[in-house]
């Protein structure tokens, strides 16, 4: 479900803010409302697709007022920033059956998040996670790799942070320069990007078109590579693997969780 549209952050790789940086919202008893027409259809378990769900708290503390107030049984994810959560809200989307917050991390070094613009600190993050794991929500963390500028090493640094933060999961990405984005007008500019193919591909469209990595540093087996490493690093570590193991709770559960292990040990 989308709750809201638009982002009013500046992050330089998010093909978001072109698309409409006034964030806008739809009133909690119209959110909640649809949540409940869902319910009674059988629907529980819901991700709030917003670009970042909690830009305005107060609503955010209304959204999980009502659905109390409704008695609705939910589950539901959302997906926002580290800087714009506090106590209060987590707290809130605990009570409220929030059972999931994705935040973007993006890196591990400080050189790498000026370059992305993203305007969270590591402090920020620390004290995101260790609320939300104070509130027993799950955390999924974004993280991209092959940035522009960074290096194997920094790549690593980010790897390593994923590790110390500890989150349930995480989601690796390779950096896509996309259109309308600060870094994709900026590789053209510096003839890092070599011919502004989104424009191409737009003028003529081919099956099969692979949006293109930041070729500066790598080449996209090599990140490809990493990327499997640093998914490895994470899910195999034994930490990760008592804690998965852990949370089993049907036989069905250790299948599942068996065939994702086995997926991701045959990944080159
Ligand atoms: S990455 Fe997230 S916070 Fe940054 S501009 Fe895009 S939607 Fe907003």
């Amino acid at each position: 479900m989308f709750t809201s549209r638009g982002c009013p952050f500046q992050c330089s790789f998010c093909d978001r803010p072109h698309l409409g940086k006034n964030f806008r919202a739809r009133s909690p008893e119209n959110v909640v409302a649809e949540l409940e027409a869902c319910v009674k259809l059988g629907i529980n378990n819901f991700l709030f697709y917003d670009d970042t769900f909690t830009v305005d708290k107060e609503r955010v503390i209304a959204i999980c007022r009502e659905i109390g107030r409704r008695e609705l049984k939910i589950s539901w994810d959302i997906r926002t920033r580290v800087d714009t959560v506090n106590e209060k809200i987590i707290a809130a989307l605990a009570q409220a059956g929030c059972r999931g917050i994705h935040y973007g991390v993006e890196a591990g070094t400080e050189k790498i998040l000026m370059v992305l613009n993203k305007g969270i600190t590591f402090e920020q993050i620390k004290k995101a996670f260790a609320l939300t794991k104070k509130y027993r929500i799950p955390i999924l963390a974004y993280f991209m790799i092959g940035n522009p500028g960074e290096t194997r090493e920094e790549i690593r640094e980010t790897f390593r942070l994923m590790k110390k933060l500890k989150p349930d999961y995480v989601h690796l990405t390779i950096f896509t320069p996309f259109p309308g984005t600060k870094l994709y007008s900026r590789g053209l500019k510096e003839g890092i990007i070599k011919s502004n193919y989104w424009q191409e591909f737009a003028a003529n469209p081919k099956a099969g078109f692979q949006p293109p990595h930041w070729p500066e540093n790598f080449t996209l087996e090599e990140l490809k590579e990493l990327l499997v490493e640093g998914y490895k690093n994470f899910y195999f570590s034994p930490e990760n693997i008592i804690k998965n193991i852990s949370k089993i709770r049907t036989p069905q559960e250790l299948i599942n969780k068996a065939r994702i292990g086995l997926k991701l040990f045959r990944m080159k």
